[in-house]
């Protein structure tokens, strides 16, 4: 590449006012040694703890910054996406503001770039700081997520990553409203490669990810990728059906060589406890999926922007 490259960084930020000045200081840091140009996008997720003045005051003193804020909080693979659409760089590297995915490895990424990778994700070797009961439910997370559907996304990987421009703009045009990032860029396709990395703990503040959260995350992930749930209320009506054919002559025969099994109402209670839990179940399945269906329907817009800087045009809407 005869002219410099340009990088853009996409960071969301939802309170993180003890980890702006740190991530913007260890960004620039690194990116000097990067050997191509940079911007920074700040993308401000509805904070309320200053983390919005603060953006602010570093694009006045930086130019490389470029806060994006949003009129309320949208949640993180929102405003990742809306870091997306705004950037304009040869190459977009997705990064945690709470200084977990250390900016440092950001070279690593830029490396396996310039070798020809469209997209290279951070591959979390080691995590710290996290509970025990995360580690657990986000390795099994991503044990089922590659069970259940039929695109391979990469193992303890989050949303640190680089993807060429060519990769983004393919995901631009994905405008779904229930979104799973690291899903949607190994759908893509393309040369896609891994760098291992040791995740940090989180520099200031508390985590945004409480389980509730956690689990619309993967809800996210199962119901766009699959149709798994689904066919699982079909099959569990095959079995009930099928077990049901067979106990009819069963208990008839039982009944009519005088046998006491099956009297009183206790077997018939629990029978119809169970098919009921079951269609229940069913129909809550189907409620995911349409409830979704409905988002993409209305067809509102992903997220609203309250402000942006004019260096940064949305390239994509
Ligand atoms: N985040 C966001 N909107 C939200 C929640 C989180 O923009 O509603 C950002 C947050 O500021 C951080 C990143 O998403 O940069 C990851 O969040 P967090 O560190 O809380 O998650 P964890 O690392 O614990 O999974
Ligand atoms: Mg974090």
């Amino acid at each position: 590449m005869s002219k410099k490259p340009l990088f853009s960084i996409i960071a969301p930020i939802y309170n993180e006012i003890g980890n702006l000045d740190e991530l913007y200081r260890r960004v620039s840091e690194t990116m000097k040694k990067s050997g191509g140009d940079w911007e920074l996008l700040l993308v401000d997720d509805g904070s309320s703890d200053g983390s919005t003045e603060r953006m602010r005051e570093l694009a006045k003193k930086d130019k490389h910054v470029k806060p994006v804020i949003f009129a309320r909080n949208f949640g993180h693979q929102i405003a990742v996406t809306a870091g997306l659409d705004y950037a304009s760089g040869d190459a977009v590297i997705i990064i945690d503001s709470d200084l977990q995915d250390p900016p440092e490895v950001m070279l690593d990424l830029i490396a396996h770039w310039r070798e020809g990778y469209e997209v290279v994700y951070a591959v979390r070797e080691t995590r710290k700081g996290e509970s025990w009961f995360k580690l657990f439910t986000a390795k099994a997370f991503y044990r089922l997520i590659n069970r259940l559907t039929s695109i391979k996304i990469p193992v303890d990987t989050g949303d640190f990553r680089l993807m060429d421009r060519r990769v983004v703009e393919v995901l631009n045009t994905m405008r779904e409203h229930h979104r799973f990032l690291r899903g949607m860029s190994a759908w893509v396709g393309f040369r896609q490669t891994g760098v291992k990395y040791h995740r940090a703990a989180r520099l200031s503040g508390e985590t945004h990810y409480p389980v509730r959260k956690m689990m619309r995350l993967a809800l996210t992930a199962i119901t766009g990728f699959s149709f798994a749930p689904l066919q699982f209320a079909t099959y569990l009506g095959f079995i009930s059906a099928g077990i049901s054919i067979i106990a009819i002559p069963v208990v008839v025969a039982l009944r009519l060589a005088g046998s006491q099994a099956f009297y009183g109402q206790a077997s018939a209670l629990i029978a119809v406890l169970f098919f009921g839990g079951v269609q229940l179940i069913s129909l809550g399945i189907l409620g995911e999926y349409i409830g979704r269906l409905y988002d993409e329907v209305r067809g509102r817009p992903l997220y609203i922007v309250r402000e942006a800087p004019k260096s940064a045009k949305q390239v994509h809407k």
